[in-house]
């Protein structure tokens, strides 16, 4: 992510990572570059082969070079992943270099496959609408489509924000002046409690979404993507736990409900 400019892992650039999104590596992130391309770390992710989650290594046909700059310069990278449960299943990955910029020029199988699995779950929580256009985002985003993509992932992201706007403001000495001219991220502050915390304490994050379609380029939208997915993904996990909490407390009453009248009837 390039919130803070703090280099992506590999599996963060294979994986999360649009097409097209250029990353330019400081010198003294040498080794970062050199991991995206030759790391053997096991990255957990989804597997389309196995239908789950698995554990990939990357298979090294080629020369590894034995020093952290080896990888600069002019040229491209294939990088292969291999499914530990299963070698035939593989996430392949083609990357360019220019110097210490580097894009990811190609990938199979697509953004899109790898990354709708993990969202599949948000069904349970978004409206059917919401969670069509949240999975087009995805696909637009893996095709290096920044505004498109951008402007779903907003409305999506405002929908969330504005419930917690509808239950914030039947409490007690709430501003609602201060709300409707605030911009985004006075918002997001105004509404701590009522989203997660993770959220408004990095709100400054979300000061993109107050500027208007027209001002931003498309690779600034695409460098937004991944933040702005990852605020609605808290927003919406803290709803599955809720969902799930709410589940259970109730099967916990039927439960007890079912051993006092059991035990009502032993008497
Ligand atoms: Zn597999």
């Amino acid at each position: 992510m390039t919130a803070n400019n703090a280099p992506p892992t590999k599996k963060e650039f294979c994986i999360d990572y649009p097409l097209y999104e250029e990353f330019t590596f400081a010198e003294e992130h040498d080794q970062e570059g050199w991991n995206v391309f030759f790391s053997q770390e096991p990255i957990d992710t989804y597997c389309p082969g196995c239908n789950a989650h698995s554990i990939f290594h990357q298979n090294n046909l080629a020369d590894i070079p034995g020093y952290s700059a080896g990888w600069v310069g002019s040229k491209r990278y294939a990088v292969i992943l291999k499914c530990s449960r299963d070698a035939d299943h593989k996430l392949f990955f083609l990357f360019d270099v220019e110097g210490r910029n580097v894009q990811k020029i190609g990938q199979y199988p697509s953004l899109a496959d790898l990354n709708t699995f993990d969202v599949r779950q948000y069904a349970a929580v978004l409206s059917t609408e919401d969670f069509r256009e949240f999975t087009k985002a995805i696909g637009l985003a893996a095709h290096g489509v920044g505004v498109g993509s951008f402007v779903y992932l907003r409305r999506i992201f405002e929908n969330l924000v504005d419930a917690a706007y509808q239950n914030a403001k039947k409490e007690d000495g709430w501003d609602d002046d201060a709300y409707l001219n605030g911009r985004m991220a006075d918002r997001i502050k105004l509404l701590a409690g009522h989203l997660p915390d993770f959220l408004v304490e990095n709100r400054s994050m979300y000061k993109i979404l107050s500027q208007g379609l027209h001002e931003l380029t498309e690779k600034e939208c695409l460098s937004a993507f991944p933040i702005l997915k990852m605020g609605i993904e808290l927003v919406l996990d803290e709803q599955l736990a809720a969902k799930a909490k709410q589940q259970k407390l109730e099967q916990a009453k039927k439960a007890i409900h079912g051993l006092v009248s059991k035990a009502g009837a032993e008497k």
